[in-house]
């Protein structure tokens, strides 16, 4: 006898439903205030101000974090200018002893950096377990490879490090994006200055502990915590040979305009509208995991997330169907909780981001589909959502929602779905699905986008070149392109 959709899903709902699962959190010490990490120690600021960061689950305080001026900045600047005449000279192969140091002492901490990233950041600890620690660990060793490798990476040229690198990262993926910038730069003999972002300082600080662990000589690393200011007092220091920058487009521009002329290298990641494309021939079941994953990962927070999903039009309705299912088994709450699907939102700011975007499709005439699902009565929540009815002029298929809010539109031939998902400012990502590996190149070939992911989607490596056209920035990270914007070939 077959069953109906409606007892399949409470079926499917008793069978799954979980028994708590908390990660421990024993063996995290936080301290109550951090200081700023300048010449191999933390120090007090100048200012002697401090903010808090919270946890956005339960938006109770963790620890207060210094907030560095102008005073602060040039400290660290000097540090990394003095540590630069003899890291810069260093026998790489001595260079690649500290990284695969710190990349090990990652590995050994990972548990407790992953319950910092979950609780500063609100994501999923089953994320910051099996993704951000261990992907930044491998960061670390990857590059640290390279170190003594680099006449292999420009083969007939010298490569000179440039001197100190100036390093602003976004909340999204705090530690991983510090790994994408800091190992890099010190693989090639720089030194850095780094600002990670207001909200989620945390596993920075950790990472200040580390490099005194493995006793990477002073001034090598330097991390100084604070609002945009701090950020825009690094990149614009005239101690700074180099800017790496990932966040939004506009905070980008602004530092693209304010560096103008100073001759600094800079590398900008930016936003995304990425189009996850599935075509009639897909397999649906596969597809749907990866649209899942392409949007709802870290809660959207993500600059490649699959946004946009372009479906051909002949199975739409048989895709939305099997995706709508697939929303209401998602589990939203506790991020700590091994079975939790969907975190906190980051903070509250980035909260009203969202549900302004929302409300704003909702006016232009989209639908919007929400499974039913409980809100925590604290912290900062939104449950996953899709919009259906879109138009390609609404702000929700234009804009990046950096949450878990999916735009849905339709497309008939594969032209007109090469057309559409080019027909953004940005151009980080895209994913294709289709049972035809002729297409999938075909596709590729008319992306504008730096990577293009086929029946899979945000998949990372660090031996993989990430990086952006259009709005979504310049210059690539990971794999032997991330060396390149740190070096002078001679
Ligand atoms: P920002 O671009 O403001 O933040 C990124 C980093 O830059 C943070 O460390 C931030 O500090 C710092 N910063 C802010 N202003 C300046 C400045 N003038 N000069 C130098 N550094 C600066 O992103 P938001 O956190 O404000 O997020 C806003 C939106 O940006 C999101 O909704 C999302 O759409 C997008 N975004 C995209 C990211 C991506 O990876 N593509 C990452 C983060 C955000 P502080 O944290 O203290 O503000």
């Amino acid at each position: 006898m077959a069953l109906s959709k409606k007892h399949t899903a409470e079926l499917a709902k008793q069978v799954f439903e979980y028994a708590p699962a908390p990660e421990s959190i024993d063996h995290v010490r936080i301290q109550p205030r951090y200081g700023l990490f300048i010449g191999g120690r933390m120090v007090e600021s100048h200012s002697k101000k401090r903010f808090a960061t919270i946890n956005p689950a339960t938006e109770k305080k963790l620890a207060e974090v210094s907030q560095a001026d102008e005073v602060d900045v040039d400290c660290a600047v000097k540090a990394a200018g003095k540590a630069f005449e003899s890291w810069g000279r260093l026998a790489p192969s001595r260079r690649a002893r500290y990284l695969f140091r710190i990349s090990r002492l990652l590995q050994e901490r990972a548990r407790e950096l992953a319950v910092v990233e979950t609780i500063d950041g609100g994501k999923p600890i089953k994320e910051s377990r099996d993704v951000d620690i261990p992907l930044s660990a491998a960061h670390f060793f990857y590059y640290a490879g390279w170190a003594d490798k680099l006449e292999w990476a420009f083969p007939n040229r010298r490569a000179t490090p440039l001197g100190v690198a100036g390093q602003v990262i976004p909340w999204n993926f705090p530690l991983l994006m510090l790994a994408w910038k800091i190992a890099p730069a010190l693989a090639t003999g720089n030194t850095v200055v780094l600002k990670p972002a207001e909200t989620t300082p945390l596993s920075a600080m950790l990472f200040a502990e580390i490099c005194m662990q493995a006793e990477l000589p002073p001034g090598v690393v330097n991390i100084v915590t604070g609002a945009g200011k701090t950020g825009s007092l690094v990149v614009q220091h005239p101690g700074v040979r180099k800017v790496a920058f990932t966040g939004s487009t506009e905070v980008g521009k602004l530092i693209q305009r304010a560096l103008a002329g100073s001759g600094k290298k800079l590398t900008l990641e930016l936003g995304g509208k990425a189009a996850n494309i599935v075509f009639e021939d897909a397999p649906l079941d596969q597809a749907v995991e990866g649209i899942v994953n392409g949007i709802y990962f870290n809660q959207g927070h993500v600059c490649c997330a699959g946004s946009r999903l372009l479906v051909q039009e002949s199975i739409a309705e048989p895709l939305l169907e099997k995706l709508k299912r697939r929303l209401s088994t998602l589990r939203l709450g506790d991020p700590l909780d091994k079975n939790t699907d969907i975190g906190a939102i980051n903070s509250r700011a980035q909260l009203e981001r969202i549900q302004g975007l929302v409300q704003s499709g909702i006016e232009e005439g989209a639908e919007l589909y929400q499974p039913e699902c409980r809100l925590p009565e604290r912290g900062f929540w939104f449950p996953p959502s899709l919009f259906t009815n879109v138009a390609q002029s609404y702000r929700i298929a234009r804009e990046e929602i950096f949450g878990p809010v999916l735009s849905v539109l339709t497309f008939r031939t594969p032209n007109e779905a090469v057309e559409k998902a080019n027909n953004t400012p940005y151009g980080l990502s895209a994913g294709v699905w289709t049972d035809k590996g002729s297409r999938i190149l075909w596709m590729a070939e008319r992306m504008r986008a730096g990577v293009v992911w086929a029946n899979t989607f945000n998949r990372f490596d660090p031996t993989s070149p990430f990086g952006g056209y259009k709005e979504s920035g310049y210059g690539r990270e990971g794999g032997v392109h991330g060396l390149l914007p740190y070096v002078e070939l001679n």
